[in-house]
């Protein structure tokens, strides 16, 4: 009798749907991302869009070419309210909410993820943690210069001797009453605008902390702070990387943040950066799938457009495909990240997948162009080797699978104990 009445509301239900209308597919956007967007979150991505289209777009093949990353795109980032994006308002910053920072990641990525990484760092690796550790003298001292674009910040985790393994860290900070400063030693590595950097944000093992690890603001013109160039990076060219070394920094107590101990400080700021790689990879994934379905569209082979060969229409529903279901996770973890419900592995999820999908895609898309997939202004190979370290960089893909086993079995691969 219930099986009948249910199997009766099912009947009604269905043929409902039968008479209802389909809806029209959009290859462009094939589950409506855009009609789940709000207004404002449309607003300021179009006006970034532009931006991107007009002035980086423009700049990006020549800046790859040279291995420069142009100082001004900075003031302009800040300009448009790019930086720290969702940093409060009293400090200058938007305060836009997580999903908007996602669609900026995403349009300015579609340049290139060295543009994305000069703004993931400013935002999620420099602003954020003062904001979220700083004491209030902290964040209205740097915080709106790093807004402007003023003044430009660096993350120094990685140590030439730990990469994965942060916890390893050797750089060391000892306190000295007498003058109450903490003297900094050590040395980081491969690290985003460190050779261009004002504001050096520094991890380092704290002596007054029980060698717990502690987070310092530094500035570029204090005694002791080198930060060369790596030179002969092949990924990320138009972005500035180096090295940070320290040699008797004296670091003013004032300047130790002092709401974070532990691992958790620069993971709080990893976990923000990550998400916004997350929506930024899929930008670049999306380039990648344009320019290869427009070239094969016009290049003739065989007497019929590339286009038209079964090989390449599956390639390409396969890039459709991925990169909808990552932009539809991106946007399901953004507005988790808004309702501040989303886990750190939930982070890890997206990050890892949406990195190796954009990686995947740019290498088959690189292969649809043929002899012109490796010339710099098809765009493909530059985008294919900028992934490889986005691929990298925030916790290599293998190292996110590791922390989804950790999650999945309860128990600790990375080191030798549970
Ligand atoms: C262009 C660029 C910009 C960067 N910017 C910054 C920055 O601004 N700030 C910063 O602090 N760092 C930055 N990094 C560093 C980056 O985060 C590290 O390169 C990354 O975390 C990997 O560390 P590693 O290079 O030492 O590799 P390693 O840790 O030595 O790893 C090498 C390989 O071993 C694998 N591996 C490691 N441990 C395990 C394990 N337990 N089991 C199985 N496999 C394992 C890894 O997945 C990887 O494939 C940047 C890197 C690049 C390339």
């Amino acid at each position: 009798m219930v099986l009948a009445r249910i199997a009766q509301r099912s009947a009604q239900t269905t043929s409902v749907r039968a008479a209802s209308k389909w809806g029209k597919f959009n290859w462009e956007d094939p589950f409506d991302l855009e009609s789940r967007l709000t207004e404002d979150e449309k607003m300021f991505r179009d006006t970034f869009k532009r931006y991107c289209d007009e002035k980086l777009m423009t700049r990006i093949v020549m800046d790859n070419r040279n291995n420069v990353f142009d100082r001004d795109i900075m003031y302009e980032l800040g300009e448009l309210g790019a930086l720290g994006p969702t940093c409060p308002a009293e400090y200058g910053c938007a305060e836009v909410n997580y999903v908007t920072y996602g669609l900026l990641a995403r349009e300015i990525e579609r340049v290139d993820s060295a543009y994305r990484s000069a703004l993931s760092v400013q935002s999620s690796l420099v602003m954020w943690p003062i904001s979220a550790y700083g004491t209030e003298e902290q964040k209205q001292k740097y915080i709106p210069d790093l807004a402007t674009g003023k003044k430009v910040g660096c993350f120094g985790l990685t140590e030439p001797n730990h990469g994965s393994n942060p916890n390893g860290m050797e750089t060391i900070a000892k306190y000295d009453k007498a003058t109450d400063t903490y003297i900094l030693n050590g040395g980081k590595t491969w690290i985003t605008n460190s050779p261009i950097a004002d504001t050096l944000i520094i991890w380092a093992r704290s002596e007054a902390h029980d060698m717990k690890i502690k987070g310092f603001i530094l500035e570029r013109q204090w005694e002791g702070i080198s930060t060369p160039t790596i030179p002969g990076k092949y990924s990320l060219r138009a972005s500035e990387t180096g090295s940070i070394f320290l040699d008797n920094v004296k670091v003013p107590a004032e300047n130790c943040m002092p709401h974070v101990e532990g691992l958790s400080g620069p993971f709080g700021c990893l976990n923000n950066a990550r998400y916004g790689i997350g929506w930024g990879a899929m930008g670049a994934a999306e380039a990648c799938f344009h320019a290869a379905r427009n070239y094969t569209l016009e290049r003739i082979q065989f007497d019929k457009p590339l286009a038209r060969q079964q090989l390449m229409q599956y390639k390409m529903g396969d890039m459709l495909s991925e990169i909808a279901y990552g932009l539809e996770a991106a946007l399901t973890l953004g507005r988790r990240m808004d309702a501040g419900t989303a886990s750190s592995s939930e982070i890890s999820i997206l990050k890892r997948k949406n990195c190796q999908t954009a990686l995947d895609i740019s290498r088959t898309a690189r292969d649809m162009l043929g002899g012109n997939g490796v010339q710099d202004e098809y765009h493909i190979i530059r985008h294919m080797v900028n992934l490889e370290a986005v691929n990298t960089y925030e916790g290599t893909h293998d190292i996110h699978t590791l922390i989804l086993g950790r999650e999945i079995t309860g128990m600790q691969a990375f080191v030798n104990k549970e």
